[in-house]
């Protein structure tokens, strides 16, 4: 078994803290990657704190996952010793159902094995995530991160990145398309980074214009604060698609009231409350409110491979894994721009 270093929470509300615990010996198809960063997702803060529910303690959270590869198995075909790997929100799927067999592993109809607070496929052993210092994963869910993107930065693509790169294909954003970020955080900058390197029109809509300048060197084309009354007037029926990245309460109506006819809304910020609709808001103008979940692993490599191209990674502030609890705190206030990474250097005794 192979000791590994970590934090993890040792009970919902308890605080990170030091953890050791063994992963499993490589089997023929798995990589032993020694994580070099792993980022801060908002999901690890709701996990971690059992805010929605079922979790499972002691949790190492962590699903931005990037390093090294230092060991394969005997069948490994695809990574060598040195490579530059990532994992994100899912480490295995019982890739034989519908989903699994058309590389949608994220809706997998057995139930996928998330990186942590999850189970792997023999449904009994935990999975615990990135806030280690290595990661033992089966080389199909396994990512190979571009040459030209710095690893600290290229981590929140695990996840920030895939889970708006894979709306913004389905939903056919790219030239001569009006799309909307709704809310500008660590998702938020992500989608306009790519929604802008797609070709599409972007416009961020956040709460003030106090983060204007930094939305338009991210790429937005358009931004607009939605505190000001005038901006639902002036912006009504604009758009071809509108992400929501936001986790608060919003006048869902009023937003759908933004969208063109045949206009989608994406869900991909969950708010801790259920979504109130008038059933006009979508009939009015054969509009339609979406979700969509992280990506699978075939497109999350088809999003990596499209950041190299286009040199987009995350805006990070890199941390030592002391200050993470702290770093939650900023989390929970939106106090980042835009996304914590962890180094996990700083995790080996000295
Ligand atoms: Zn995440
Ligand atoms: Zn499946």
């Amino acid at each position: 078994m192979l000791k590994t270093l970590a934090y993890a929470a040792a009970a919902a509300k308890s605080p990170l803290a030091p953890y050791s615990f063994e992963r499993r010996e490589p089997k023929e198809h798995d990589v032993v990657i020694d994580i070099k960063y792993c980022g801060i997702c908002h999901t690890d803060v709701h996990l971690a704190r059992d805010e929605w529910g079922g979790g499972i303690f002691p949790m190492v959270p962590g699903h931005e996952i990037v390093g090294v590869v230092t060991r394969v198995g005997s069948h490994v075909a695809k990574f060598k010793p040195g490579d530059k790997v990532g994992v994100g929100c899912l480490v295995d799927s019982c890739r034989v159902c519908d989903h699994c067999r058309d590389h949608l592993e994220q809706y997998c109809l057995n139930g996928m094995s998330l990186t942590y607070s999850s189970y792997e496929q023999d449904k009994k052993t935990v999975t615990q995530g990135g806030y280690s210092d290595k990661i033992v994963v089966d080389e199909n869910y396994v990512l190979r991160i571009p040459g030209n993107l710095p690893l600290d930065a290229a981590a929140p693509l695990l996840c920030a990145g895939i889970t708006l790169y894979s709306p913004l294909i389905h939903w056919h954003a790219g030239p001569g398309k009006k799309v909307a970020i709704l809310g500008l955080g660590g998702l938020g900058h992500m989608g306009v980074k790519i929604a802008h390197a797609l070709g599409a029109e972007v416009t961020v809509l956040s709460h003030s214009l106090k983060k204007q300048a930094d939305g338009k060197r991210l790429g937005a084309d358009h931004f607009y604060a939605t505190s000001a009354p005038e901006t639902f007037a002036k912006l009504a029926g604009s758009f071809d698609l509108i992400v929501c990245t936001v986790g608060t309460g919003i006048d869902w109506n009023q937003y759908l009231g933004l969208l063109k006819l045949d206009g989608t809304m994406v869900v991909v910020g969950v708010p801790a409350e259920q979504i109130p609709l008038a059933a006009f808001s979508l009939i009015g103008m054969r509009r339609t409110l979406a979700g969509s979940l992280i990506g699978g692993i075939e497109e999350t490599q088809e999003m990596l491979d499209f950041c190299g191209k286009h040199d987009i990674v995350s805006d990070v502030e890199v941390i030592p894994i002391q200050k993470v609890n702290e770093a939650y705190d900023r989390v929970v206030k939106s106090d980042v721009r835009y996304r914590f990474v962890i180094d996990l250097a700083s995790l080996k005794p000295a």
